[in-house]
């Protein structure tokens, strides 16, 4: 890609004016930083904040939550939703316990073995806790980057292509704050609707814009009908007015939380 050094001093100084001021921007503790990485993987900002807050009160660290009974880990979850997250930050510090001393890795290839740690959670936190030139690719990276190269197919059929821009543009002198650059560029200025082009850094070299091609890309597939189910559920009591409860499966949806029994 052409201009790179262009792109990358213009989102800088842009960050530099209008970055956002998030509570873990204001840590450099792997820990706190993972569990922020993982709640916002598919919760906005404002929703996490308290959450956020909340859980490093009851689990400060990596050692009360390895330890803590699972139930506790969901009950802090709460509200949050996709409880897989809440069991796989239980179950990967159980694991950093049991296989680091107690210490959040450093290492990518060993950080991306953790349940529920995937490449580009991985980039958010090396980047963010250690300043590595680690790149990251999440739903607003991806928009940005599209459009910028004015990428002609949807996102998840050019992740390769997407990745390496990623890796390219990511500043190997300040990769702690080129990503989280771009995420508030993707966040606040390259919206999924209505991008505000005009007080974007990169809008003179952004293909999209220059195509007036922005409210079309990132292109997408049309999604399939969300499934709808009837579900039945019984509400069963003794005479000593105990109430019949269950708990799920650890896999799948709500995983490990309880419910009355019932049946689609
Ligand atoms: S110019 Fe517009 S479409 Fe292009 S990156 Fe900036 S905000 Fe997004």
């Amino acid at each position: 890609m052409v201009k790179v050094p262009q792109l990358r001093q213009s989102l800088l100084d842009w960050y530099t004016a209008a970055g956002r001021t998030l509570p873990w921007r204001k840590t450099q503790d792997p820990y706190a930083i993972w569990i922020s990485e993982v709640m916002l993987q598919q919760t906005q900002v404002k929703t996490v904040i308290p959450y956020y807050e909340r859980w490093l009160d009851w689990f400060p660290a990596i050692a009360p939550l390895a330890a803590a009974d699972q139930q506790q880990v969901l009950k802090a979850w709460q509200g949050l939703g996709y409880y897989a997250r809440a069991r796989n930050l239980h179950r990967a510090a159980q694991l950093i316990t049991a296989q680091h001393n107690g210490i959040f890795p450093t290492d990518l290839a060993v950080v991306t073995t953790l349940p529920g740690i995937g490449r580009t959670t991985a980039g958010g936190i090396l980047s963010a806790a250690f300043n590595q030139a680690v790149p990251i690719l999440d739903g607003n990276v991806k928009r940005v980057l599209a459009r910028l190269i004015a990428l002609p197919v949807p996102p998840h059929k050019a992740l390769n292509v997407l990745w390496q821009h990623s890796t390219q543009l990511l500043d190997p002198q300040r990769p702690r704050d080129f990503n989280q650059a771009l995420m508030d560029l993707g966040a606040t200025i390259c919206t999924p609707k209505n991008p505000s082009c005009g007080s974007c850094p990169w809008q003179m070299h952004c293909q999209a814009y220059n195509l007036n091609k922005q409210s079309e890309i990132p292109m997408t597939e049309s999604r399939t009908a969300t499934p709808h189910k009837s579900i039945g559920v019984a509400v069963i009591w003794n005479e000593h007015g105990q109430i019949l409860i269950d708990r799920r499966r650890q896999e799948g949806l709500l995983g490990g939380l309880w419910e009355f029994p019932g049946a689609k």
